[in-house]
């Protein structure tokens, strides 16, 4: 690296040969991690989902013949060996996803530090721990929005996997989280002192690792599992699948229970809004959830220290009753969104009928 002054060139040329060649460098590492993660997650999804949904990924669609893991990543030729039928496009749609789904969250981690929060200050190689930690979450999100929307069902296998995965690696660490179990923000001395935390966190860095990714967990899959027993009553049909309660649950270890708040504060809203949707251009009455809390999901990850900081919530989450009647408002106004999707329905139906 040459410093701009004693080479007599201009600021602008230091920037274009020092700056532009280390940051290409640094985000085609993450756009070639993340193709072939969004590639894994296709195929892994296909593997999982029902052989004849899943058909033209691993599986010719003409004569049945089956290619291999990598034959399927790292082959250029899109069409059968034996009987010349093409595959379809979704190990390559993954593969663009997950490049760029990678390299920008990387970019937005890293360079804007989106994910910044006063609260949470750990040691910079922890910090960039916390990188490669939601890289996997993002691998396992798109594998289950691959198996919803080819096999409308998200396979155990994934959430249960990550689940695991999730939980262990936060207690190994203990300084993976967005942000701790616990922050108080309601003292007086707040200005002066800064937010209080728990001592026994401080103390029990591993412990507070596996509290803190347990109660994701359990925020995640409980309120989600009461959701879905709602959903199903007031609509009469299995609208929210099991699945979507093992992701939930799954998410909230890997995110914390605050954020997981955060995603079935946006999933649920956008999944009716995607149902209506497909109801509309389709007129399948199928409301996957799915894919729009994983999406979610992505978005709390992407807009943390925004929610969290500049939003003020962390006042809300640190205050009990406020927390409980917000989490009991947004379950109302979910039940009356249900009865809206209900009506609409049934009008629909009747319209249909004349
Ligand atoms: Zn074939």
């Amino acid at each position: 690296m040459t410093n701009p002054e004693d080479s007599g060139d201009s600021p602008l040329s230091a920037f274009v040969l020092c700056v532009v060649p280390a940051w290409c460098a640094f985000m085609s590492v993450y756009l070639l991690i993340g193709a072939v993660a969004g590639m894994a997650s296709v195929l892994w999804g296909a593997v999982l989902a029902e052989p004849w949904r899943a058909q033209g990924i691993l599986t010719c669609r003409g004569c049945q013949s089956r290619r291999g893991w990598l034959q399927a990543i790292f082959s250029w030729s899109p069409s059968c060996g034996s009987c010349g039928r093409r595959f379809t496009a979704w190990p390559l749609l993954g593969g663009t996803v997950g490049a760029v789904l990678f390299a920008g969250f990387a970019w937005l981690v890293i360079e804007l530090g989106c994910q910044d929060v006063s609260e949470v200050r750990p040691s910079i190689p922890h910090w960039q721990g916390r990188v490669p930690f939601h890289l996997l979450l993002l691998f396992f999100l798109l594998t289950a929005i691959v198996t919803d929307l080819i096999d409308y069902v998200i396979p155990e296998q994934i959430t249960n996997t990550g689940t695991l995965i999730a939980v262990a690696l936060a207690t190994l660490s203990g300084d993976l989280q967005l942000i701790h179990v616990w922050v108080d923000w309601s003292d007086e001395l707040v200005r002066i002192y800064g937010p209080g935390l728990p001592q026994w966190m401080k103390d029990h860095q591993h412990l507070h690792g596996l509290v803190w990714s347990v109660c994701g967990l359990m925020t995640g899959g409980g309120l989600t599992w009461v959701t879905r027993a709602a959903a199903n009553r007031i609509l009469g049909f299995p609208a929210i699948g099991f699945g979507d309660v093992t992701l939930m649950a799954m998410i909230g270890a890997w995110i914390g229970w605050q954020p997981v708040l955060c995603v079935l504060a946006v999933g649920p809203l956008a999944g009716i809004l995607t149902g209506t949707l497909i109801y509309v251009v389709t007129g399948r009455s199928y409301l996957a959830f799915g894919p729009p809390l994983c999406v979610g999901t992505m978005i709390v990850l992407c807009c943390w220290r925004a929610i969290w900081e500049e939003q003020g919530l962390r006042i809300i989450f640190c205050h009990p009753p406020t927390l409980a009647g917000l989490i009991g408002g947004a379950y109302l106004l979910f039940c009356i969104l249900l009865y809206g999707v209900r009506v609409f329905r049934g009008t629909s139906a009747q319209q249909l009928r004349r």
